[in-house]
């Protein structure tokens, strides 16, 4: 089968570093050979070619974005094609409609989901399994689940990249990417290497 040559030009990954798992995003994308940076102030938003959201807590996330004056920089960046990728929280970030969230939290609306917060139970529930994932060779990644939101429903343009417990928790849409699990801590490389050839198929 003819494949394309995936492009090879060091990428500079933002991270956002407000909150959360920071420094497991860093690392991860380091592995895979492109550059991680720390994003929190706006001007960084300039120097990078794609913007990973980690795991964390969303609502603590939404509030710090105000803080650091960074909320309407990154909701131009975003509109303008800047790809993203969130994970748990920062699905919930990238997302659009918010369920069980906090009345004070707003979503950047980068991509078209409805995701519930919290959606597979408290603290105590959390737990890891394999999701399948389209577009990820190799058989099923390992899905680290913790006080994660679920998509409880897609617009017209999102395409649903894997699901665990009837809903769908790995989505995609343009050149957003979004998982309500932690790949960056079960060392399995492969969904921040989706990310990376999104943001070299983008340019
Ligand atoms: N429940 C958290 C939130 O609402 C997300 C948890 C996580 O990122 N592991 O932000």
């Amino acid at each position: 089968m003819n494949r394309p040559t995936p492009t090879t030009l060091p990428r500079t990954i933002g991270v956002l570093a407000l909150q959360g798992d920071v420094r497991e995003h860093i690392a991860a994308v380091e592995q895979l050979g492109a550059a991680g940076v720390l994003v929190r102030r706006p001007a960084e938003l300039d120097r990078i070619d794609g913007l990973i959201i980690p795991g964390g807590e969303s609502t603590t996330m939404s509030r710090l974005l105000d803080i650091f004056g960074m909320r309407e920089p990154l909701t131009a960046r975003l509109a303008d094609g800047l790809p993203a990728y969130g994970s748990c929280a920062g699905m919930i970030m990238l997302a659009t409609r918010i369920l069980d969230g906090r009345p004070d939290q707003l979503p950047l609306g980068a991509i078209d989901i409805t995701v519930r917060r919290n959606a597979f139970g408290r603290q105590v529930d959390s737990f890891e399994g394999s999701v399948e994932i389209v577009g990820i060779d190799g058989g099923p990644v390992p899905g680290v689940f913790i006080r994660a939101p679920w998509v409880e429903s897609i617009g017209a343009g999102v395409e649903v990249l894997g699901s665990a417990a009837g809903h769908p928790v790995a989505v995609r849409q343009g050149v957003v990417l979004a998982t309500s699990f932690h790949p960056e801590i079960s060392g399995d490389l492969r969904v921040h290497q989706l990310f990376l050839n999104m943001v070299a198929a983008a340019g």
